[in-house]
């Protein structure tokens, strides 16, 4: 397999003739873009900008890097039972559109992703099995309708690092051409600017629009401040903009995520509506869109569960959930339908994707909850805290929801394993306060040319990894092309 350096260095030589023809009528780099989010939408934009020369940073609250809700864990289980891998956000993905085939063929040359192909279908209400067939619709993101569903190797969190490490290296080169056909006079103010910075583990609190001061420039620039804690800082008030860390200048910014708009969320950005009003009706038209949140349940066992006949399954609901045992609140614990709805939309083998661990490493499972169960949970272990700030997932927060899961978990999957159900190895939980996007803006991006500001993501463009994907890549492609003729 090769790693990401050696694949951007053979894709370079590739195509270097055809790069070095279009750099040499190319202009410098005339402004510099923040990228606020850095999930699959924020590095296609990054990517676009990349691949115009236009100088950007990209800037991420993760605490474990970029990915956002393209997610994994992977840890060592004491006794050296093996290690666990568990795909915690975005399960799989598929790749309808020819540019975003192109991209996934980049990354399945490169070992970053592959095909999973394994027993996928539904669950009926009536608790059932069916494998999927072609052109069944309805899954969970489509899967089990014959379309190929892909993974990121060897975790679907991996594909977003190798993303960014293409980013810094395809960059890196780019800029060493800038240099070599003299477009870089001064390299004081390359080493300065590189085309490509990455801001990990940092969250933008405050973005102000200025004509001058610390941000120079006789045009309007975005001065961006914020937090190097990342996510953590969120569980605290923001201090005053003047008090947060001067996170830089820039002339252009692309929100790639709905967050930075919505008080009270972890990547909430003040002072965006202060800028214009079309920009409070922005952030206003984006807190009406619903968020469905979600929680993950990751379990592992010793040994493989045994006698289910699946490797994933969307799981179908009642038409109506009143039946449910608890109302229709989603706090039903029910098992595999029958009379109640189930606590789970999808349950997958993640061990079953190509690229985790085998051999004698324990089982690993993931089963996704219904929005329903989801704001259940919410109700007693809630998003929002005390005096509406953000509630972080501390572990005791995720251990008291995981022991819910579980309890519905062994009661849904019990039918499907042949004898009682082991006790698993492993029992954790990750919440998703803003996982599905039910009404997306219905555009692929959202453009202010006079303030310079675009918003894409799910929230835009719709859920789903290619259409983030999509949209991220069209942001960079509009605000590029409008760097480049300013
Ligand atoms: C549990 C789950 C399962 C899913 N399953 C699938 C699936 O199987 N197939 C599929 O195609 N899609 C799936 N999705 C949807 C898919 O993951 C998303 O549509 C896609 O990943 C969205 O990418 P994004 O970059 O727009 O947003 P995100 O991935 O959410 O990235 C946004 C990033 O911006 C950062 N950010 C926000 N505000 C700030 C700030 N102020 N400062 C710094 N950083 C900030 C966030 O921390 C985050 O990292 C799933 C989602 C979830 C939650």
């Amino acid at each position: 397999m090769l790693n990401a350096f050696s694949l951007a260095t053979a894709l370079f030589a590739r195509s270097s003739v055809r790069a070095m023809a279009s750099l040499s009528t190319a202009a410098a780099p005339t402004g510099r873009v923040a990228v606020v989010g850095g999930g699959v939408t924020g590095l296609a934009a990054a990517k676009s900008l990349i691949n115009q020369q236009v100088p950007c940073t990209l800037i991420d609250m993760g605490g474990r890097g970029v990915g956002g809700r393209v997610s994994s864990r992977v840890l060592e289980l004491e006794g050296g039972q093996g290690p666990l891998s568990f795909d915690a956000g975005a399960q799989f993905f598929t790749a309808a559109t020819p540019e975003f085939q192109r991209e996934l063929a980049g990354w399945a040359a490169a070992g970053a992703a592959r095909e999973w192909s394994g027993r996928h279908g539904r669950i009926a209400a009536g608790g059932d099995f069916e494998l999927g067939q072609p052109g069944s619709s309805g899954g969970f993101f489509d899967a089990g309708s014959g379309q190929a569903m892909w993974v990121g190797t060897p975790t679907n969190g991996a594909l977003m690092q190798h993303m960014a490490q293409e980013l810094l290296a395809a960059a890196a080169q780019k800029q060493q051409q800038q240099q070599q056909q003299g477009q870089w006079q001064d390299t004081s103010r390359q080493q300065a600017a590189p085309l490509f910075e990455l801001l990990s583990g940092v969250a933008v609190q405050s973005m102000e629009r200025t004509g001058g001061g610390g941000c120079g420039g006789s045009g309007g620039r975005w001065a961006l401040r914020g937090s190097r804690q990342g996510r953590a800082a969120a569980a605290a008030p923001a201090p005053p903009p003047g008090d947060q860390e001067d996170l830089g200048c820039y002339d252009a910014v692309i929100l790639a995520d709905a967050m930075p708009l919505l008080p009270g969320s972890a990547g909430h950005v003040a002072g965006i509506d202060a800028a214009a009003s079309s920009l409070a009706q922005l952030a206003r038209s984006v807190q009406a869109v619903a968020p469905q949140p979600c929680f993950a349940l990751m379990v592992a066992f010793a040994q493989s569960l045994p006698g289910v006949p699946f490797d994933s399954a969307t799981v179908e609901q009642p038409t109506t959930d009143c039946t449910s045992s608890s109302g229709s609140d989603g706090g039903s614990s029910s098992g595999n339908g029958g009379s109640g709805s189930s606590a789970f939309q999808w349950v997958a083998c993640n061990s079953s994707k190509p690229g985790r661990p085998g051999g004698s490493s324990p089982q690993c499972w993931v089963a996704l909850t219904t929005p329903q169960r989801a704001q259940h949970l919410l109700r007693a272990h809630p998003l929002i805290g005390p005096g509406g700030r953000f509630n972080p997932q501390t572990g005791e927060y995720r251990a008291a929801v995981a022991a819910e899961l579980l309890a519905d978990f062994r009661a849904f999957m019990q039918p499907f394993v042949q004898g009682a159900l082991p006790e698993p190895v492993h029992v954790s939980a990750q919440r998703w306060g803003r996982a599905f996007v039910t009404e997306p803006l219905g555009a692929e991006l959202l453009f202010l040319p006079a303030q310079r500001l675009a918003l894409c993501s799910d929230v835009a463009a719709g859920g789903g990894v290619e259409a983030a994907w999509r949209s991220g890549r069209a942001a960079g492609e509009t605000v590029g092309r409008m760097l480049r003729s300013a």
